[in-house]
């Protein structure tokens, strides 16, 4: 086995105050006073620069600035830490064509967006900048897009999200986030299909986590490090599959965890001689990676999800929110489950929650809701969305799914009956199936009033850009095909 994360415990002793950290600023004076013009520009500036001396004085290289596109990749940019106080002034170059690329790197086109011409600015967030645990020498920090002139870029996923979120926030209604990871390691070295994996340990099984105890171990620390705080980890269901969750958060911090948590996972995995994959089918007929999203809605601190006139003590609220969900979850597919692949997973029996309805603790239901152990406190009571999985662009599926929840709940709508029990057990077509398909998916998208609102036509348009042409790029594949050619981009 490699170098172990603990290994590398001395950066954390260098003192951030240390004079030698001037030595690393960038000559000349501070660009902050440079800038006449913009006094958000000017601070944003004046912050890096002191930021960028600590890091550099932590030891730090390079920045990494990344954003997800919308095929669901992470996709990156970095800068010497040096540079990091001209990338917070004024961004880092990227071309706007990222919007319609596909995950196999080819690229699609659509009304607003797409082609060679133009240029966006990538900005990092300084909120979220990190220094990367398990990648010695580099931080990291989520990137807002804006177009050349300041304005913000319509295609921008995260600002999309802050929309949304803002949109809650003008009802008084705040969120509450976290989004399950699931993800499955194989031995790295020349890929081979089936995947060779490192432990034939049981489905949560001890022996399991025996196997690979110093790369979780390493795991637990390195996200400790960067200040998320894990609630759990544990081994999955499939082969060589784990599961970790992060503790809630509003939905921009958690939208952010979950790219840093997979980053994370990602980097510790190639510590130790494994290959990681968030495919929603690693292997089809095997269960997928599921990315699971915990919701819950909060007026004045309290949670709207107890003690309410509704079912399981929701407030009518928190019911309408979840109504206005459920109800537009087969359009939210295509932003949830955005790959065909995904379609591979979210069968049946599956734990994935392939139909369209809601259930007190049922795991096959889309929408399960989970009222907290009696007396748990206010904060464990929460709606969990099953049917997405880990390919989805976390900004998107948050904002889309917060926009429809405000559209139930502007509409006062209620809950349909409650499913008590296993749903495939009911006669055919009692309860609606959701979409078995990306092509069933989209087509509900194309129609889907309140994300195209939400989202803006520029955004709407390259997402179903996007899906159509994975749909055509993977027609004829087989599903083992499929899996293959999805794997290892995730
Ligand atoms: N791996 C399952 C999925 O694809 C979820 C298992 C679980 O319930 O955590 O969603
Ligand atoms: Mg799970």
């Amino acid at each position: 086995m490699s170098t172990t994360i603990a290994d590398q415990d001395s950066f954390d002793s260098l003192d951030p105050l240390d004079p030698s950290a001037e030595e690393l600023l960038p000559a000349g004076e501070p660009i902050a006073e440079r800038l006449p013009s913009s006094d958000a520009r000017a601070a944003r500036a004046a912050r890096a620069r002191v930021a960028a001396a600590r890091l550099g004085a932590e030891g730090v290289e390079g920045v990494v600035l990344s954003w997800v596109d919308n095929a669901g990749l992470t996709r990156v940019k970095t800068v010497p830490v040096r540079r990091l106080e001209h990338a917070a002034a004024w961004g880092v170059g990227a071309a706007p064509c990222f919007d319609v690329f596909l995950v196999d790197d080819s690229i699609t086109t659509s009304r607003h967006i797409g082609g060679p011409v133009g240029d966006l600015r990538l900005v990092p967030d300084l909120d979220r900048l990190t220094r990367l645990a398990a990648q010695p020498g580099w931080a990291w920090a989520p990137a807002d897009r804006f177009e050349q002139g300041g304005a913000e870029h319509p295609g921008c996923q995260r600002a999309f999200l802050r929309r949304t979120v803002a949109a809650a926030a003008r009802r008084g209604l705040e969120l509450r986030a976290g989004i399950e990871v699931e993800w499955v390691v194989a031995l790295a070295g020349p890929p081979s299909d089936p995947p060779v994996y490192p432990t034939h340990g049981p489905a949560y099984g001890f022996h399991r986590l025996t196997d690979l105890s110093d790369y979780l171990r390493d795991l637990l620390h390195a996200l400790d490090r960067q200040g998320l705080t894990v609630l759990q980890l544990h081994p999955e269901y499939a082969d060589g599959q784990f599961e970790v969750s992060i503790a809630p958060a509003d939905p921009l911090a958690a939208a952010d965890s979950t790219v840093l948590v997979r980053q994370t996972i990602r980097a510790v995995g190639v510590r130790h001689g494994l290959r990681t994959s968030f495919a929603p089918a690693v292997q089809p007929g095997a269960v997928g990676n599921g990315g699971h999203l915990h919701l819950s809605l909060w007026r004045d601190g309290r949670n709207l999800g107890q003690g309410g006139p509704g079912p399981h003590g929701l407030s009518t609220e928190a019911e309408s929110f979840l109504a206005g969900v459920l109800a537009e979850l087969p359009a939210l597919l295509a932003l949830g489950a955005p790959s065909p692949a995904s379609y591979l997973r979210l069968v049946p029996q599956h734990w994935a929650g392939a139909y369209q309805c809601w259930g007190r603790e049922n795991r096959e239901a889309a929408l399960r809701l989970i009222p907290g152990p009696p007396g748990e406190g206010p904060g464990s009571a929460n709606a969990e969305l099953k049917c997405f999985d880990a390919a989805a662009n976390p900004y998107l599926l948050l904002g889309g799914v917060i926009a429809a929840g405000l559209t139930g709940l502007d509409a006062h709508r209620a809950l349909p009956a409650e499913v008590r029990d296993e749903p495939s057990e009911h006669p055919e077509g009692e309860i609606p199936r959701l979409p078995d398909s990306l092509a069933g998916a989209l087509a509900e998208y194309r129609t889907s009033a309140p994300l195209r609102e939400a989202l803006g036509d520029p955004l709407y348009e390259a997402v179903a850009a996007v899906r159509q042409a994975e749909l055509e790029l993977f027609a004829q594949h087989t599903p083992e095909e499929l899996a293959a050619a999805t794997r290892w981009r995730y």
